[in-house]
């Protein structure tokens, strides 16, 4: 199979994790007799330096035209970079939210894994710890209060805010197959959370995923109130396979799943349209703090890849190869600094992804 990838380096560490990342696909490629044709654009600092801009039109029609958007990361020190001093339009980020607009990316997945080699790294007790976890949690990026109408006004004399949450049955239905779909390729279990008790478009929300649900009869449903989940994954992560929810709901869920893994270069993600189309970054950013120094920790941006060709290319064996051997390399002992821990063997980032394309 050739697989046409669009590749955004970006700034600071994102050069270095995305070639690691290459050398463990090209090595995909050659044990899976593929073909990886890759085509670089710039965005972020990178593309300012060159353009001016954060994003050209002409890099948006090249990642248009790829099968899927490989990207490591953007931006810079925000308090020191001169991107930073620029018109909000005009600085790094800008280049990432006109990316995701461009290619419609409505779903968010981002996988919250505990490997049982980094086990220490969770803040959570050991009883809990030691069931290990991996969910994955799905979360609609495009609609909802961040997108709803909003105003403050003044009514005698007194200043009102007001946010407005919407979501329409079509948006909610589009995720909620998205949702299964992962699932089936999982342990087929979706936990849908809302405030169904409280608010109309939770109602609207579980329902729609109930009727999403009679198409998969393989997956068994749960529903779970917001509040209750965030207590769940720090009581019972173990329990969770993918949880699906609404954009506000999943930003602050994704987030405190992560955390909990306690390894945030570990964490890959990756952002769906309703094509097998997508775009898979780490969740980290660009560390400018250790850029060009060989120490970052590539795997978040490897496991990425390995969810672009799960999702976007349903090549499940050769996503399976590249979660094995991360899994291999931990059991061995190699370590980046980040992850460091005593009795390890320390390794720079280009010698991680020299281990990892060995083991695929
Ligand atoms: P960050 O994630 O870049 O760094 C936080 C800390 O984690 C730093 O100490 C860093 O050295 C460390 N770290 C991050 N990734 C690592 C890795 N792979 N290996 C080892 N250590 C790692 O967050 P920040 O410092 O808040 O942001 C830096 C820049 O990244 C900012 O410009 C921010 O806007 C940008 N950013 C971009 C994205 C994105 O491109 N999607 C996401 C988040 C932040």
């Amino acid at each position: 199979m050739e697989l046409n990838i669009t590749c955004i380096p970006g700034d600071g560490i994102g050069p270095e994790i995305v070639a690691e990342a290459k050398k463990v696909l090209d090595a995909v490629a050659k044990k899976f007799g593929h073909t990886m044709k890759y085509t670089d654009i710039l965005m972020g600092g990178a593309s300012i330096d060159a353009y001016g801009v954060p994003l050209t039109d002409e890099a948006i029609e090249t990642a248009k035209s790829a099968d899927a958007v490989l990207m490591g990361s953007i931006g810079g020190d925000t308090t020191t970079s001169p991107w930073y001093k620029l018109p909000p339009e005009l600085r790094p980020e800008a280049g990432l939210l006109a990316i995701r607009k461009a290619l419609n990316l409505f779903a968010n997945l981002r996988p919250a894994v505990l490997y049982e080699e980094l086990a220490g790294a969770c803040p959570l007790k050991e009883e809990i710890s030691a069931a290990g976890f991996d969910m994955l949690i799905m979360r609609e990026l495009t609609g909802g209060l961040y997108f709803g109408e909003r105003k403050t006004v003044e009514e005698n004399g007194v200043l009102k805010a007001i946010d407005t949450l919407t979501y329409n049955e079509n948006e909610i239905r589009r995720i909620a197959v998205k949702g299964f779909d992962i699932a089936m390729k999982r342990r087929k279990k979706v936990t849908s959370v809302d405030k169904a008790n409280v608010l109309d478009s939770s109602r609207l929300w579980r329902k729609v995923v109930e009727e999403v649900a009679k198409d998969y009869p393989e997956v068994t449903l749960e529903h779970m109130l917001v509040d209750n989940c965030a207590m769940q994954l720090v009581k019972d992560p173990a329990q969770f396979d993918v949880i699906l929810t609404e954009n506000m709901f999943g930003d602050i869920l994704s987030d405190e799943a992560s955390m909990v893994t306690g390894s945030i270069g570990m964490l890959a993600s990756a952002s769906l349209n309703d094509t097998k189309f997508g775009l898979y970054e780490p969740s980290h950013g660009s560390a400018p703090d250790i850029a060009g120094k060989d120490i970052a920790n590539p795997i978040a941006t490897v496991l990425s890849a390995s969810m672009m060709l799960r999702y976007s290319f349903d090549l499940d064996k050769e996503a399976d190869a590249i979660d094995n051997a991360v899994k291999s390399v931990l059991k061995d002992g190699y370590r980046t600094g980040d992850i460091m821990s005593r009795g390890c063997a320390q390794v720079g980032c280009r010698q991680m992804g020299d281990l990892l394309a060995q083991r695929i």
